[in-house]
């Protein structure tokens, strides 16, 4: 018997579960309500776990097609000054695989190219009052981090919060010569981090701690004094397609990843089950886990034949929460600690001790650090077609 399966949401989350529940025989339908994707801008790092979870769902060797390796960086102070050379080669052999990075835009393609034609229906918003509508044995939530299917099924949950911080990102208009594959500077609550793109343009970002929907200033006010080349960076994107957005996590986890809707079987997956901020740059690597896990453990439990077809996926679901929740929360809460120790820290005092802190732990230790959070063992999918 066929399995349904329907998608809220097409960002990196949905994309790739329409992948994974594809290739395992089902029928998925994604529904995106942006009419016209804009990919959201800018771009975005996948590291080794992200990578292994797309080589798990047979699409890493046509999306690393598209993405960028890297190969060197570090930390520095706003004057140029290195704290600490990240030792990308010894994260590499450890992992299996270097972070690879995109422009959003192409990474959200090789993934809709993937999926079979008219899988992905735009321009259509699902109201989640209605899910249990949906000719779907299974609804998937990847509608982000203001996720409506999440408000409506836990709706004593706070929902995304304010971090505290702003992030303005943007993309050079050509290629710029720069010294390091990823450049991290940490300032005093502000911080500009830089990556270079496959064609040779480099995409940044500049984050600060504002009040929250505070649109003033520009990023040259604040950054065009800081080492080279940030300010060569800033000058050459032009001010009309930088991003601007507030940055919101889960800091209250969700009591589940799964959830029902009047009967109907609903998993959250992605920024509706576990946003988080920014600064470890695990978002889209863990949505990608979540998306081959679920396909995984739903393909695993029909394998099982137990002749009951909403029993397997219940119990498929139900494994798929234990195995997420608990390493996407503690990743949450990495990050919010990275970004208390990294951009938000603002006393000179703290800032000095910080940076201090930094120059003399090992490259090893850093190393250590990374494989913690990228190491992760992707499980089989049973492949039902291609
Ligand atoms: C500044 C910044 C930098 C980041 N950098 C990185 C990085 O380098 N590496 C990394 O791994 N992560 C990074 N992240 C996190 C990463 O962007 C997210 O974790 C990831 O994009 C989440 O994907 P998603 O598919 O869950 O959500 P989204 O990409 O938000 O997709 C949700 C989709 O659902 C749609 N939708 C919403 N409601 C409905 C509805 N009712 N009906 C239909 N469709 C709906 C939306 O239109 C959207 O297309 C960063 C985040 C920020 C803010």
């Amino acid at each position: 018997m066929t399995r349904n399966a329907v998608v809220v949401g097409g960002g990196i989350a949905g994309l790739a579960a329409a992948i994974g529940l594809h290739r395992i025989g089902w029928e998925v339908t994604v529904l995106e309500r942006a009419v016209v994707l804009n990919d959201a801008g800018a771009g975005i790092s996948v590291q080794a776990n992200g990578l292994a979870a797309l080589d798990g769902l047979g699409v890493g060797d046509q999306v690393r097609a598209v993405g960028q390796a890297q190969g060197s960086g570090g930390i520095r102070v706003p004057s140029g000054r290195w704290l600490a050379h990240m030792d990308a080669e010894g994260a590499a052999r450890r992992l299996g695989s270097p972070v690879y990075s995109f422009r959003r835009a192409d990474l959200h393609a090789a993934l809709r190219e993937a999926l079979p034609p008219g899988c992905l229906v735009q321009g259509t918003a699902v109201d989640p009052t209605e899910l249990h509508q949906l000719p779907a044995d299974l609804v998937v939530a990847a509608d982000g981090v203001h996720s409506p299917v999440r408000s409506f099924l836990f709706q004593d949950h706070p929902g995304a919060v304010y971090a505290g911080n702003t992030v303005w990102r943007g993309i050079t208009a050509s290629p710029v010569r720069v010294e390091a594959d990823i450049d991290q500077t940490w300032g005093r609550g502000t911080e500009f981090g830089s990556t270079r793109l496959r064609d040779g343009r480099i995409e940044w970002h500049a984050l600060i701690d504002a009040p929250e929907g505070e649109r003033s200033g520009v990023p040259r006010e604040i950054f065009g004094s800081w080492h080279d080349p940030i300010p060569t960076l800033l000058a050459a994107t032009e001010p009309e397609s930088v991003l601007r957005h507030d940055v919101y996590d889960l800091v209250v986890p969700l009591p589940s990843y799964v959830a029902s809707a009047s009967g109907r079987p609903v998993a959250l997956i992605g920024d509706a089950a576990h946003a988080m901020t920014p600064h470890l740059g695990q978002g889209a690597s863990l949505a990608l886990e979540d998306a081959l896990t679920l396909a995984a453990y739903l393909a695993d439990a029909e394998g099982d034949g137990d002749g009951d077809a909403g029993g397997s996926v219940i119990a498929a679901l139900r494994r798929f929460d234990a195995d997420r929740r608990p390493r996407t929360q503690a990743m949450a809460v990495a990050a919010r600690r990275t970004g208390r120790i990294g951009q938000q820290l603002h006393g000179r005092f703290a800032v000095a001790l910080r940076n201090a802190a930094i120059r003399v732990t090992p490259p090893s230790v850093a190393v250590r650090e990374i494989v913690k959070h990228a190491g992760w063992t992707p499980p089989a999918l049973a492949v039902s077609r291609a």
